[in-house]
């Protein structure tokens, strides 16, 4: 029987709506209305589409944007001071530093820069570790995401094999933690691990975070097993695809999630829940 597909946009919708009330509740009981500050330097074609959607869901759901579109040419010290000044800044409950950065700025810097108590994105190294530790304040937004749609089919992820391809710090990582906290049996996969599809072909979860077009193939894929497919690629033809062989995969797996249409949408979802939680923090909520 063919897999079951995750609809990702058709969850996120579900939750952006119910975002959009909580936005209205928290402003009229206490003048709150949660900030979302997006920085993008340069002019990385894929960049400016990830954050003029951020841009769009935040206005859609009721929430505060600010955009701060710079240069390629802008200087390390001007970034850091629009970051020192966003921290300060009441009206912003959540930065965004959009990545990548461009080349001879120090990413790494830029995003320790952020304070860790607006940090919806996760990356502060103040948030990895209280994530780490199962104290999380933000769970990065992909990884949070794909929690969500392992969750919607109501399959338990305790005791359960979960296969992670790829070690990112923004994704493979943070999601492997997130399932081992919830008793998953964790395994990370990478560039440099031996029989690598022997190993998928245990998983009764895989999540594929590796930005190879369909790479994990029906051959790597156990019978009924829960595929997440978190890459996106664009084909030589303008295609956008996943890291998964979707049209294949689908038909031995138990539920996936295509591309488009799929974790994308999951991640703005969780983007502007994030900035909610945060807002409502600084409301003593
Ligand atoms: P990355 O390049 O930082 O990491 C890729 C990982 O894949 C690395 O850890 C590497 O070890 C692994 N890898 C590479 N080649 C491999 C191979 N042959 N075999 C096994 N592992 C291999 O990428 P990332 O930032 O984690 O992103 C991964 C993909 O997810 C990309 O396509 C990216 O565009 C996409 N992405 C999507 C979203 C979303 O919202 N849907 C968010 C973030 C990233």
């Amino acid at each position: 029987m063919p897999a079951q597909v995750i609809d990702g946009k058709a969850l996120a919708q579900a939750i952006r709506e119910k975002i959009s009330e909580e936005v209205h509740l928290l402003e009229k009981d206490t003048g709150i209305k949660p900030g979302l500050a997006a920085i993008l330097v340069g002019d990385d074609p894929a960049s400016a589409v990830y954050v003029r959607n951020k841009k769009i869901a935040c206005e859609k759901a009721g929430l505060y944007p600010q955009e701060h579109l710079l240069p390629a040419s802008t200087s390390q010290e001007t970034l850091l001071k629009l970051v020192h000044q966003l921290n300060e800044d009441p009206r912003i409950h959540g930065i965004l530093v959009q990545l990548p950065l461009p080349p001879g700025m120090d990413s790494q810097a830029i995003l320790h820069a952020v304070s860790p108590e607006k940090d919806v994105d996760g990356f502060h190294p103040v948030n990895v570790g209280r994530l780490v530790t199962g104290d999380p304040m933000f769970i990065p937004c992909t990884p949070k995401g794909v929690i969500q749609m392992i969750d919607s089919t109501g399959q338990d992820i305790a005791g359960k094999r979960a296969v992670v391809i790829g070690r990112s710090n923004i994704v493979g990582k943070p999601v492997a933690m997130l399932l081992l906290h919830r008793h998953a049996t964790v395994t990370i996969c990478h560039s440099r691990t031996k029989d690598l599809p022997g190993v998928v072909r245990e998983a009764d979860i895989v999540i594929a975070a590796i930005g190879k077009p369909l790479f994990v193939t029906p051959d790597m894929v156990k019978e009924g097993a829960i595929v997440i497919d978190v890459g996106i690629n664009r084909l030589a033809n303008g295609k956008l695809v996943g890291d998964v062989d979707f049209g294949r995969v689908k038909e031995l797996a138990g539920w996936i999630t295509p591309v488009p249409g799929g974790v994308g949408p999951m991640t703005i979802a969780m983007l502007l829940q994030n900035t909610v939680e945060s807002a409502k923090r600084v409301a003593g909520k």
